[in-house]
């Protein structure tokens, strides 16, 4: 049925339209959206940018320019903190409208999201490279749930009464922070947006948020919906751009007063001394990762070899929470490399658009040509190469399902995140051995284990520093359930209840209660 589904929404692609711009590649939604793709989106309006720049956006599996898109800096993003800025002065409409109203609002985004979700699944693909399958059932209703999750939030994040000492009557109330700086990444560009957005707009902040510069399609297309819903101008501006000029300026500006980031831990580093040069914005940070994938001889061995290896190959390894460290017990060592192999073999590359395809092209020839380095890294530090290693088409950024085997904690591959579709795998002799092993590194994003013994996985989930372990499965998320990192994969939590905290200050009031006789 599913795949009818598709099937189904597919046709899109034969009604090929050209809007407002000089190229034909991308496909018609089933709507006349008010959506420019070479444009900047401030105050629900579409403007060039100050300086008449753009860049060119690619489709990684052809290397072909899609579009141009208008390049934001520093003086478009001074334009749409100021709009945010106006937006959410006292008395505005956006602060003087009903949470369950805001709550609506959001509603109705994810329900525009849902009718014209075939087309942003096939721009998503276009624009990103992921399998069109793959935006269409995992991306697009992810991005529909967490919209509607919080939505459902708007009303219903609630301050307390505290018996505090004396005559006073205390309370606290969740307000909004103010403007959110949100910058994300390439890897998942609709859910991403999605992530930020929903709670950020459910307590009531305005946003001025910057798309990656690989990928800004899909989030002009939601600005034109944004604007279609009703949200009042200003409370979201969407500026594609390039991260050391639009990005910098918005994690240094004086009147942000929050910045979410999702990217490298690199930049993250940046962000957070962007924050302390400046006004010491809140800060909120997703950043990078090594999660170990450990795998007890006792393990269910066809789940395990499942798992591990959608933990490492799911959406072509540019996953922050990638299993890139499987650890593999000794006695099923071999066993285990050997199934992996054949699986990671079996594995279809190839097109994104054809609807057999499980693994499509990086994102960019940067991307590309930084995994084939650390490919060439790993032969020459000695790791034992199974299979792949090379690149899988003749154009576009394609790389064959990699495994490495013998691969020693030290080596490059083992420490570095390749945010590629590179496997590694460990060999371990005992529980208390790998669960040092796992925890030595700065990251602290996400962690597996594999057992039929609960025990055991009660024992290393809890020994594991990271901010989600999975036992028995992985990449599970929940818009309920919170996800964020240890140590320098991050700040602060993502999704659920706790995603709320971060967009919100907590004000404290105490009203002196009149005595009878006073
Ligand atoms: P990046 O961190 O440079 O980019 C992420 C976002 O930050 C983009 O929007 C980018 O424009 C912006 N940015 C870049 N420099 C900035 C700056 N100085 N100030 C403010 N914003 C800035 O990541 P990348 O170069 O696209 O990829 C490099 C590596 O980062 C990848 O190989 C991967 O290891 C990691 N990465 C992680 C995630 C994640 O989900 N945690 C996502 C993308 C990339
Ligand atoms: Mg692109």
């Amino acid at each position: 049925m599913l795949r009818a589904a598709i099937t189904r929404n597919i046709t899109h692609f034969s009604r090929i339209l050209v809007y407002r711009f000089s190229t034909a590649a991308i496909p018609a939604p089933n709507h006349q959206p008010d959506v420019n793709y070479n444009k900047i989106f401030i105050n629900n309006e579409w403007h060039d940018a100050v300086t008449n720049k753009t860049f060119p956006t690619i489709n990684p599996a052809t290397g072909e320019v899609i579009c141009h898109v208008a390049e934001g800096d520093k003086a478009d993003v001074d334009k749409a903190v100021k709009a945010a800025k106006d937006a959410f002065r006292l008395g505005s409409p956006w602060r003087r409208m009903d949470a369950s109203h805001r709550g609506m609002l959001l509603h109705r985004l994810a329900d525009c999201i849902e009718r014209d979700s075939a087309y942003l699944a096939e721009l998503e693909t276009l624009d990103n490279g992921k399998p069109y399958a793959v935006s269409y059932t995992v991306d697009l209703p992810m991005v529909v749930k967490v919209l509607r999750y919080y939505a459902g939030w708007a009303d219903k994040w609630e301050g307390k009464t505290i018996p505090i000492d004396g005559d006073y009557f205390c309370y606290t109330r969740h307000e909004p922070i103010g403007v959110c700086g949100q910058i994300i990444p390439w890897n998942f560009p609709l859910l991403m947006q999605a992530w930020k957005l929903g709670p950020a707009l459910a307590t009531g902040n305005t946003v001025v948020m910057k798309v990656a510069e690989q990928t800004p399609l899909t989030a002009l297309y939601v600005a034109s919906l944004i604007k279609e819903v009703g949200f009042p101008p200003g409370v979201v501006n969407i500026i594609p751009g390039m991260g050391p000029s639009a990005g910098a300026a918005i994690a240094s500006h004086m009147d942000v007063d929050k910045i979410a980031f999702t990217g490298s831990t690199e930049v993250g580093h940046l962000i957070q001394q962007a924050s302390g040069g400046s006004n010491l914005k809140k800060v909120t940070l997703e950043l990078g990762g090594k999660s170990p994938n450990i795998v007890l001889s006792d393990a269910n061995m066809e789940q395990a070899v499942e798992q591990s290896h959608s933990a490492i190959f799911f959406n072509m390894g540019q996953c922050c929470c990638a299993g890139s460290r499987t650890y593999v017990q000794e006695s099923i060592y071999d066993e285990f490399v050997e199934r992996s192999v054949e699986k990671a073999k079996k594995r279809v590359v190839g097109d994104p658009f054809n609807l057999k395809t499980e693994h499509g092209p990086q994102v960019d020839n940067e991307q590309f040509q930084k995994i084939l380095g650390y490919i060439s890294s790993g032969k020459q530090e000695g790791a034992k190469l199974m299979c792949g290693g090379g690149v899988a088409a003749d154009r576009g950024y394609f790389i064959q399902p990699t495994i490495f085997g013998d691969v020693q904690d030290g080596m490059k591959i083992a420490r570095e995140e390749i945010f590629g579709p590179v496997m590694q795998i460990m060999k371990f002799k005992s529980m208390e051995e790998v669960i040092e092993r796992a925890n030595d590194t700065m990251y602290g994003l996400a962690a597996a284990v594999f057992t039929t013994d609960i025990n055991k996985a009660q024992y290393v989930s809890n020994s594991l520093r990271a901010g989600t372990v999975w036992i028995n499965c992985y990449n599970v998320f929940g818009v309920q359930a919170p996800f964020g990192g240890f140590k320098a994969s991050g700040t602060g939590r993502e999704l659920g209840q706790y995603g709320l905290e971060n967009y919100t200050e907590v004000k404290t009031v105490m009203i002196k209660i009149p005595q009878k006789n006073s």
